[in-house]
């Protein structure tokens, strides 16, 4: 058996570390969602938009485009739509939204902002620092 000394454990230990910080994936929840009535609310609307670092209004807008329906945001800031739609509907048309307008074209990483320069609008990555430009549909 080898004794090592504790400075030493230290050491190997740090050598095994990755140099660069290795990036943590945002976890972004599904929507979830409770009917009342012919209504749809998302009950953590608010939660994923800050975990995707959007504006809950812009989310909701394109929802609500690409499903033809109304809604709004109730006072909470949770999504209120006039229309009822199932949870894995509702989730592939939010995920149409991770795809376009959140996950980076060129590293796939989430971890962005989104914000408007001029006429168009620039994803801007925070993890590779690349930009894209997209095409609002909301
Ligand atoms: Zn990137």
């Amino acid at each position: 058996m080898i004794k090592l000394d504790y400075e030493e454990l230290l050491e190997r230990l740090y050598s095994r570390l990755p140099s660069k910080r290795v990036e943590v994936p945002i976890e972004i929840p599904p929507l979830e969602v409770e009917f009342i009535s012919t209504h749809t609310k998302v009950k953590n609307f608010k939660h994923v938009c800050e975990v995707i670092n959007r504006d809950p209004r812009i989310v909701l807008r394109y929802l609500l485009k690409s499903m033809g329906a109304k809604g709004s945001l109730d006072s909470d800031g949770n999504a209120v739509i006039h229309q009822n739609i199932s949870r894995t509907s509702l989730n592939k048309l939010f995920e149409k939204f991770l795809e376009l307008y959140v996950r980076c074209p060129t590293c796939g990483s989430y971890q962005t902002e989104l914000r408007k320069g001029g006429k168009v609008w620039v994803l801007k990555c925070l993890a590779c620092g690349a930009e894209a430009t997209v095409k609002p549909a909301w």
